[in-house]
């Protein structure tokens, strides 16, 4: 190997083992943003960042191992250049230390591939909901923020659904708690297969979906809630296959200018005037008035009723479960948090991180091409 050669090698190595650098301190980033939502899958990205950090500190010794030997190897040819004999045992040492470099780049290049699909699978799981298989809370909320920067951005319409299966605590009280996960796992099936692949589908909690809809203007997302809830009613009633399972959607369509929360709550009031108005319904919130969705040609508005932008539309629900003789349900808001746009979100730390890897693969790969090519 030439000495410009070996130059280029430890150029790629350091390269290497700063762009490993950078891997890491971006895992360490995701996992600190994952640690309040799933302690094992966090403290497994932990374990994957700290294997790396190692990994890339064993890299960054080889490398300075390989430097000092590469300088008593060019003393040794200046020595010979001046007629000295110098230390005869030099090229073999540079021989030794360039082998074990290079089996430590092919190890680099596996671990890297094996490290970085790793870290997406955990940070799938992270955004997935264990029971339905679809994504969870978290998710939701993370696209919510990236979906709105992009209507406000283009100019596009983003339109939210929440789906909540009616009385189903009669259903679990009925027919037992796995008959009731069994109805949810049906119920996303159903959900999933009535939407696009840009669509966002989540389970919000409990018995309770979410759909991010882009590019969907009102009209298009109350008929698509309509196709939702009309699919869902054909799945049999676990312990009453003659009762269908019903569920009531709530629709508002994002306006720019306002929070995830705002535009949440809209959906939720919407929500809670198809439960109110007696179930197995589709309300959408216009921005000003709440309205009942029917089909029949057109969207037609059967009732109105004023929105209520002061009340928690949760603790109206709640009031209203009580007059129902239920449970109250939980005094939430939709999301605990203000949106924090300047977070970036997962998927995009994930495609950096992953772009990173791709590029120090590449890399390596060229800096061993290099390496093996012969002296002109
Ligand atoms: P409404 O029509 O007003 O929505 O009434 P509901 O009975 O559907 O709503 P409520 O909030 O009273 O009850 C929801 C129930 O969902 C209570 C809770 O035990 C149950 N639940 C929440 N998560 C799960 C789950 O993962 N599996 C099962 N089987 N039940 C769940
Ligand atoms: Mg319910
Ligand atoms: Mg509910």
């Amino acid at each position: 190997m030439r000495i410009d050669q070996v130059d280029v090698f430890i150029l790629g190595m350091v390269l290497g083992a700063a762009l490993v650098g950078v891997g890491v301190l971006l895992a360490v980033g995701v996992v600190r943003r994952l640690f309040p939502i799933s302690q094992p899958t966090a403290d497994q990205l932990l374990q994957v960042a700290r294997q790396l950090m190692r990994w890339s500190r064993a890299v960054a010794d080889d490398v300075a191992q390989f430097d000092s030997t590469l300088e008593e190897f060019t003393a040794a040819s200046d020595a010979l250049a001046g007629g000295d004999a110098g230390d005869p045992r030099a090229v073999e040492r540079v021989l030794e230390a360039n082998r074990r470099l290079r089996q430590r780049l092919h190890q680099a290049q596996i671990t890297l591939a094996k490290k970085s699909a790793l870290i997406r699978e955990l940070m799938h799981r992270s955004d997935t909901d264990p029971l339905t298989g679809i994504h969870n809370r978290r998710y939701l909320e993370d696209q919510m923020r990236r979906l709105m920067a992009q209507a406000r951005r283009h100019g596009r319409s983003l339109a939210v659904i929440f789906v909540d299966v009616d009385r189903f605590k009669s259903i679990n009280d009925r027919c037992g708690h796995a008959a009731g996960d069994d109805l949810l796992k049906k119920t996303a099936q159903r959900l999933r297969c009535e939407i696009r692949e840009q669509d966002v589908l989540g389970r919000y909690g409990g018995e309770e979906f979410c759909l991010l809809l882009p590019d969907t203007g009102l009209e298009a997302a109350c008929a698509t809630a309509e196709r939702l809830r009309s699919t869902v009613a054909q799945l049999p009633c676990p312990g009453d296959n003659h009762r269908p399972v019903t569920i009531s959607c709530g629709v508002a369509v994002y306006s720019p200018g306002e929070t995830a929360e705002q535009c949440w709550n809209r959906a939720d009031q919407a929500l809670y005037a198809a439960k109110r108005n007696g179930r197995d319904q589709v309300w959408y919130h216009n921005g000003a008035r709440l309205c009942r969705y029917t089909t029949g040609g057109n969207a037609e508005v059967t009732g109105c009723g004023p929105s209520e932008p002061d009340a928690s539309s949760r603790q109206l629900r709640a009031a209203s479960q009580a007059a129902d003789g239920g449970p109250p349900a939980p005094r939430l808001t939709r999301s605990g948090r203000q949106p924090d746009m300047a977070q970036p979100n997962d998927d995009a730390v994930a495609d950096h991180w992953q772009e990173i890897c791709g590029r120090l693969r590449r890399r390596l790969q060229e800096v061993l091409a290099e390496a093996d090519r012969p002296p002109p």
